[in-house]
């Protein structure tokens, strides 16, 4: 709405400026950032329908900020990737999530699965299979206690293509998840060829699955497809009783979301979750 034009130059208008400064602003402050004071990660626990069994967790990573407060990961990973600065905030991750799940596992005598989010960017910019198998060795972790979320549609320009990356990490025992599943590009043969072991529904198909016919026929059709591929189904974002029964029914295999958990503290989720299965 407020455009001028000054010397031939289009200016933005608020909104647009606002949200310039707004990144400008996020990018230096992850410049500054003192990791191991300033982030933090949180679980949310992941279900098999089933049994009600927790199987895994997945890490998110949160950021507070001394001046500013907490910064939403929505608001500063894509700018990290931008910057590419997503590559050492993806090692700090790594190396959390690893420590945490080792602990985990080995207090509760369990193998549950830790689901760790990995930008295409870090993907691209290092020799990331070497690189988890290193992680793996350090940490003295299992590599059946992770699995790697990918981004649906998630291109990248390294040395490795996609499918080498997840033939790769299905090579090292690493299981992978296909992130915000039904909303990209991916086709069929894509999932096919590329060893995944689970397709993770997005939100903003489960978000419409009561009321909306469309949405209720394309989870259907994934939850059919994995099923007969052999590969997982989990959904995201589950905040309703009647979503879960839906889901039931078509045969997904897993849940996430506030309905059975929000993300929290390891402490908060091993004081609500005191059956815990062995896997
Ligand atoms: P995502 O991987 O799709 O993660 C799911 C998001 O949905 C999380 O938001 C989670 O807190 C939220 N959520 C889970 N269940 C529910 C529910 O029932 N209702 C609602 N309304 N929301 C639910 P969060 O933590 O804000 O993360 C946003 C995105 O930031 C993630 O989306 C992921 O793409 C990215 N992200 C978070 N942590 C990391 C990380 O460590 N590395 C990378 N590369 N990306 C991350
Ligand atoms: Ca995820
Ligand atoms: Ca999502």
């Amino acid at each position: 709405k407020n455009h001028h034009t000054k010397k031939g130059y289009l200016f933005f208008n608020e909104g647009l400026h606002q949200e310039m400064e707004k990144k400008h602003r996020i990018e230096m402050m992850l410049k500054s950032a003192d990791y191991d004071r300033e982030f933090y990660l949180v679980f949310q626990p992941q279900y098999r329908i089933e049994d009600r069994k927790m199987i895994g967790l997945e890490a998110l990573l949160r950021w507070q900020q001394p001046e500013t407060g907490n910064i939403s990961p929505g608001d500063f990973i894509p700018i990290a990737e931008e910057t590419g600065q997503i590559i050492s905030i993806g090692a700090w991750v790594m190396d959390r999530a690893l420590e945490e799940i080792k602990i985990f596992n080995e207090k509760h005598d369990t193998n549950l699965k830790m689901a760790i989010n990995v930008s295409p960017v870090q993907i691209q910019n290092m020799d990331f299979l070497s690189w988890m198998e290193e992680k793996l060795e350090e940490k003295k972790a299992h590599p059946y206690w992770v699995d790697i979320e990918i981004t649906e549609g998630a291109t990248i320009h390294g040395d490795f293509s996609m499918e080498e990356i997840f033939v790769g990490l299905a090579k090292l025992g690493i299981s992978a998840s296909i992130d915000d599943f039904g909303t990209g590009y991916s086709s069929l043969s894509y999932i096919k060829r590329y060893h995944i072991d689970r397709l993770k529904i997005a939100k903003e198909l489960i978000d419409h699955i009561t009321e909306d016919e469309n949405s209720r026929l394309i989870i259907r059709a994934i939850t059919m497809m994995a099923g007969g591929m052999g590969l997982k189904t989990i959904a995201e974002g589950v905040e309703e009783t009647c979503q879960l029964k839906i889901l039931e029914e078509m045969g997904c295999d897993e849940i996430q979301g506030y309905l059975w958990g929000r993300p929290n503290s390891m402490a908060q989720v091993e004081k609500e979750n005191v059956v815990i299965q062995k896997v």
